[in-house]
């Protein structure tokens, strides 16, 4: 009998790709030939460093990486990164600028402060509940890098284009929208992303790191905690996550062989987005929360006219096989995460709810 699955709009954990779990599921037993499962097998087996390293070179074709840049997997999620990037790049006197976008851009600069570092908010969007990212914004000459959060994974905004930092390298948290398209990776210092929104499950994030950053890493971090540990081992100091990482793999597997690569991946993320944006501009039933210009291609959020009918719209859309579409509990209103792995099956689905639903309470 098939298994019966329902269409996964969920911020994360979020959808994987169904191939994958079904390879998840074959493999699980015996992997590789091993007679043993990906979590019973040594981490230093070359059963799993083929695996490790097969993620790594993905990632690097995937991305366009050149070889300046060391992929590296780390547990502790993506805010283990909000105090990881300070403590590794900050020297006394020297100072970063940070973008505040949101949630996530908030706990980022609450580390740095936590860590007594010296750094400017040079924009933020707090003014308007962060309903959009900021422009013209003033970067300071000789800050040493200058934090970004690519999307707003609570809030539904994105930047639609990176700005220009001037000397400054970017370090950008890209946990919700890691792999959803193409962008050019020569600004960057640093890109990091908790794996269980885009691209696998939790319990990792992976980081992208320029190799000369790695000049800058003091001697005396505990090992745990810098980046050079990490780049040094090939992610392999300690045990790391095994079936997280396996999972990344064929994540990234599928994005290059089945879907074929970022720019496709990109132009179906568009087309899905636009579907969703369509209904929330058509009528003044649903209101999108995030400025035009600003909206994610990956997190659409909106209200409904009253708060008992969004609670009435997430009951029911359940009840129709479309799950996870509550707003984040700290902004409330309703949120379809659509990342790389909802299809456009999901978003025509959701879309044909959408408006029986305005039309039986509009
Ligand atoms: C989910 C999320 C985080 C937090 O990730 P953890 O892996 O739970 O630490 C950070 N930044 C963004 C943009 C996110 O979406």
């Amino acid at each position: 009998m098939k298994t019966k699955r329902i269409h996964n709009f969920n911020a994360g954990p979020a959808a994987l790709p169904l191939e994958v779990l079904e390879e998840v599921q074959e493999t699980f037993l015996n992997f590789s030939g091993s007679g043993m499962s990906i979590t019973e097998i040594s981490h230093r087996s070359k059963w799993f460093e083929d695996v490790i390293n097969d993620a790594v070179a993905r990632t690097q074709r995937l991305l366009n990486l050149n070889d300046r840049y060391h992929v590296l997997f780390i547990q502790g999620g993506a805010s283990l990164q909000f105090c990881m990037i300070p403590m590794n790049f900050l020297k006394d006197g020297e100072s970063a600028d940070y973008v505040n976008t949101g949630t996530w851009s908030t706990k980022a600069i609450k580390e740095a402060k936590i860590l007594g570092k010296k750094f400017n908010v040079v924009a933020s969007s707090e003014d308007d509940g962060f309903s959009y990212i900021p422009k013209n914004i003033p970067f300071n000459a000789d800050a040493v890098f200058c934090h970004i959060t690519s999307n707003n994974t609570i809030k539904g905004t994105q930047w639609e284009r990176f700005p220009d930092t001037g000397k400054a390298l970017l370090i950008a948290d890209m946990s919700s929208d890691i792999m959803s398209r193409r962008f050019d990776v020569n600004p960057f210092g640093l890109i990091y992303a908790g794996a269980q929104k885009n691209i696998g499950p939790a319990g990792v994030c992976m980081v992208i790191v320029r190799k000369d950053m790695l000049e800058k890493v003091p001697g005396n971090l505990p090992s745990m905690l810098k980046y050079t540990t990490y780049a040094e081992s090939n992610s392999l100091y300690n045990t790391p996550p095994c079936f997280s990482v396996y999972v990344i793999q064929l994540v990234l597997k599928w994005l290059e062989e089945k879907i074929g690569g970022l720019a496709k991946m990109e132009a179906i993320n568009q087309k899905k987005a636009k579907l969703l944006y369509d209904v929330l501009d058509a009528g003044g039933f649903y209101r999108g929360t995030a400025r035009p210009g600003s909206r994610s291609m990956m997190n659409v959020t909106f209200r409904l006219p009253s708060e008992d009918l969004e609670a009435r719209f997430v009951k029911e859309a359940l009840e129709n096989d479309l799950g996870g579409l509550k707003g984040h509990r700290s902004v409330g209103g309703c949120r379809a995460s659509i990342y790389n792995a909802t299809g456009i099956d999901g978003i025509e689905a959701l879309v044909d709810f959408m408006k029986v639903f305005e039309k039986k309470n509009g």
